[in-house]
C-alpha cells in the first residue's frame, strides 16, 4: 500500500512545518499535556501540519500534535489508555504565531527532545496488498501472513518511519492495536539527511511509535502507543 517515508534534518525552520521534537509552534499553553501518571507537562514529539496526500488522517486546516512523558521514564508511555501520552489535532486558527514555551514544574521542564525537520517525504509501497489490509490490525491474522508480507525488508530501520499504508510491526507483532487506522509511525533511530542517525525520544530503547485515528467517531479520535 501507498506509503510515505520522510527525510530528516537536524533543526526546522519556525513556524508549523512538519518536524518531530523541539517546541510546538503555536500551542496554546493550556493545551500542552500533562502525563496523568506523574502529573508533570510531557515532552513535544511531533507536529505535523495536515498534508492530505501523505496523512489522510489530519482533516484539512488541523495540525496534528503528538506528546510522551519522558520523566525519569518511569511513566507507561507506551501503553494506549496510560495517560502518559498524547495525541490530538488542533485548527491552525486556534494557534498562535510564536514558539510555546516550555512549561516549567516544581521539578523542572519536561525533556526537549531533538528537533527534526522532514525536508521531504518519499513515496513508496510498504509491501503490503491492500486486499490484505485488516490482517495488519489483527495479532493472529498478523501473526498467520507469510514473513516476506507481514515484514518486508528485514525490519530495516528506514521502514519503519512512514506516514500512511499498514503498520509495519516489531518483532512482536500486532500485541496492541488501537481502534482505528495507522496515521504515521516513527521508529526509535531515523536516518539524517546530513548522515548518521538520532534517537528521537524514548521508546522503550528500540521500539516503534504508532499513532493511529479512529474516523468512525466524531471528532475523529487519534491514539499513540509504543511496541517493541
Ligand atoms: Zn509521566
Amino acid at each position: 500500500m501507498l506509503s510515505h517515508y520522510p527525510r530528516f534534518r537536524k533543526g526546522a525552520a519556525q513556524g508549523l512545518v512538519p518536524k518531530l521534537g523541539g517546541l510546538p509552534w503555536g500551542l496554546p499553553a493550556e493545551r500542552w499535556p500533562v502525563c496523568e501518571e506523574c502529573g508533570r507537562p510531557m515532552s513535544h514529539l511531533a507536529q505535523l501540519p495536515a498534508d492530505p496526500a501523505v496523512l489522510p488522517g489530519v482533516a484539512d486546516g488541523e495540525v496534528l500534535f503528538a506528546f510522551k512523558c519522558e520523566w525519569d521514564s518511569v511513566c507507561s508511555f507506551w501503553e494506549v489508555d496510560g495517560g502518559a501520552n498524547a495525541v490530538f489535532t488542533v485548527p491552525r486558527q486556534a494557534l498562535a504565531d510564536a514558539p510555546t514555551p516550555v512549561p516549567v514544574v516544581e521539578d523542572g521542564t519536561p525533556e526537549l527532545l531533538p528537533e527534526l525537520a522532514v525536508t521531504h517525504w518519499h513515496a513508496a509501497d510498504d509491501g503490503a496488498p491492500a486486499e490484505l489490509e485488516e490482517a495488519f490490525y489483527d495479532y493472529g491474522k498478523h501473526s498467520d501472513l507469510p514473513d516476506e508480507i507481514a515484514h518486508p525488508h528485514d525490519w530495516a530501520s528506514e521502514w519503519r518511519t512512514k506516514a500512511g499504508g499498514v503498520p509495519y510491526w516489531t518483532a512482536n507483532g500486532a500485541q496492541q492495536v488501537p481502534p482505528g487506522r495507522l496515521v504515521l509511525q516513527i521508529d526509535n533511530w531515523v536516518a539524517l539527511e546530513e548522515g548518521g542517525t538520532t534517537e528521537v525520544a524514548n521508546f522503550c530503547s528500540d521500539g516503534t511509535a504508532y499513532v493511529f485515528v479512529d474516523r468512525s467517531q466524531t471528532p475523529p479520535v487519534y491514539s499513540l502507543i509504543i511496541n517493541r
